[in-house]
């Protein structure tokens, strides 16, 4: 009996004791290969002895300074490290303690940018169906998560949705990719010029998909068409690389790859690799300057904002990735990932779609592959697939995603950064048979 409230209730998570590289051990010895980096957090894996010694250092000289009377080098030198590296045009970075923060942070960065600049009647956020930016009420307003909502739209402030860009669930038959990009982005500025031109402060997205859909990248050329509809009107684009960013898809933004920059971007998870609670928003300079030139000043702010540990984590992590060229480990093994679920999967009756980048995969499954039809949602099948896999010492991180109402489980791999060729054997080789045993009447 505990007083520590669970997520699950009825079903509370096993008790984990100590964890070293991909592997964790559990209170009764039995041990666990970490394949989703918990929910894509830890991308160095655990224990890693720079970050532990960075740590160690940063406690022994200055654990916390509120940033209302003090700034510190370690904050300072995150902030240049990840500007310096970051796509053009983003010149500052604001701390705070998670992925959630950091989207409250770019929404009202983006509604003060237009306060800022005598534009007070841009206020609407536009977001996509299938996406997650937090569990915060207004990242939750903006996200698309029908299930994660339900019950507390009456506290949500209003936000507007459209399509995602799901090529699986929603490009037409013969339809090609340069044509089914267009079509998607295309409802952007439908929706603009539903709400009125100057109405709209931002539209947010996350560049691969993550936890609503299971790493699910655009097709073709839509972003460069979302980046050009969102400049055609003056909208703000906000990416959220919570979950996709800081190397996870083999670039260390995912948006790279899809050839743009926004103007606000979030990152969080695999920036402090689970060493500390850490998120940052990027803005541009464009923004900096609105709030420079303007109130001299960012109306928001949380305590543990700028955190030293944090800042220490963040930048020790950032640091392994490059000293050991890690992102090129991801290329790799993000091939050889993608290989050996094609061959575990491809041709399994059961599994609809294998798609994503980097270390940043999924597998769909279906009742049916021809009609893509998913099981039915009373089978809980993705909470099945994770009972299977934990039994059989594997952690990966199922879903199943409300669609505007067509439900589809998901199996989202996000293993850390140092896999080997024989890890990824071993976890190909245990999530197909949680899966095969999942599926079992
Ligand atoms: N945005 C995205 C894209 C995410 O995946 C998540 C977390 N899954 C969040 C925001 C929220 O981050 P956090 O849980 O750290 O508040």
């Amino acid at each position: 009996m505990t007083h520590l409230l669970h997520r699950s209730i009825h079903t509370p998570p096993r008790h984990a004791v100590s964890a070293q590289g991909l592997h964790f051990t559990d209170s009764e010895g039995r041990q666990y290969i970490d394949a989703s980096g918990g929910a894509a957090v830890s991308c160095l894996g655990h224990a890693h002895p720079d970050v532990i010694a960075a740590l160690h250092a940063q406690l022994d000289r200055l654990a916390y300074a509120h940033t209302g009377f003090f700034t510190t080098d370690v904050a300072e030198e995150l902030a240049d490290t990840l500007i310096a590296d970051a796509p053009a045009g983003l010149s500052h970075v604001y701390l705070v303690s998670g992925g959630s923060e950091a989207v409250e942070a770019a929404l009202k960065m983006a509604r003060q940018y237009f306060t800022e600049t005598g534009q007070p009647q841009r206020r609407h956020i536009i977001a996509r169906r299938q996406s997650y930016h937090g569990n915060t009420l207004g990242a939750l307003a903006a996200g698309g998560n029908e299930w994660r909502r339900a019950q507390f739209k009456p506290l949500l402030m209003e936000a507007h949705h459209i399509a995602p860009c799901f090529a699986y669930r929603e490009q037409w038959e013969g339809e090609t990719d340069a044509d089914y990009a267009a079509r998607a982005a295309g409802e952007l500025e439908a929706k603009i010029l539903e709400l009125g031109v100057d109405t709209v402060a931002a539209f947010v997205a996350e560049p691969v998909v993550g936890a609503t859909a299971g790493a699910v990248p655009a097709v073709g050329d839509y972003y460069k068409r979302i980046r050009a509809i969102c400049d055609k009107y003056g909208v703000l684009l906000i990416l959220d690389e919570v979950m996709c960013g800081m190397g996870r898809t083999g670039s260390l933004y995912a948006c790279e790859q899809d050839g743009i920059s926004p103007d606000l971007l979030t990152i969080a998870k695999g920036l402090g690799g689970g060493y500390q609670p850490i998120g940052a928003t990027l803005l541009s300079e464009k923004i900096y300057q609105a709030f420079a030139q303007g109130s001299g000043f960012f109306q928001h702010g949380h305590t543990y904002m700028g955190h030293p540990m944090a800042a220490a984590a963040g930048l020790a992590v950032q640091k392994v990735i490059k000293q050991d060229n890690l992102l090129a480990n991801v290329q790799a093994m993000g091939v050889e990932l993608r290989q050996q679920l094609q061959a575990a999967f491809g041709q399994h009756a059961h599994v609809g779609d294998i798609r994503g980048r980097g270390l940043f995969q999924a597998i769909e499954l279906v009742e049916d592959r021809q009609t893509k039809a998913p099981f039915d949602p009373a089978r809980k099948l993705h909470a099945r697939i994770k009972s299977e896999a934990m039994a059989r010492g594997l952690m990966v991180y199922p879903m199943g995603g409300t669609i505007d109402g067509v439900r589809g489980d998901h199996v989202l791999l996000a293993p850390p950064f140092i896999v080997t060729p024989s890890d990824v054997a071993e976890i190909t080789g245990r999530l197909s048979e949680a899966v095969n045993a999942a599926l079992q009447p």
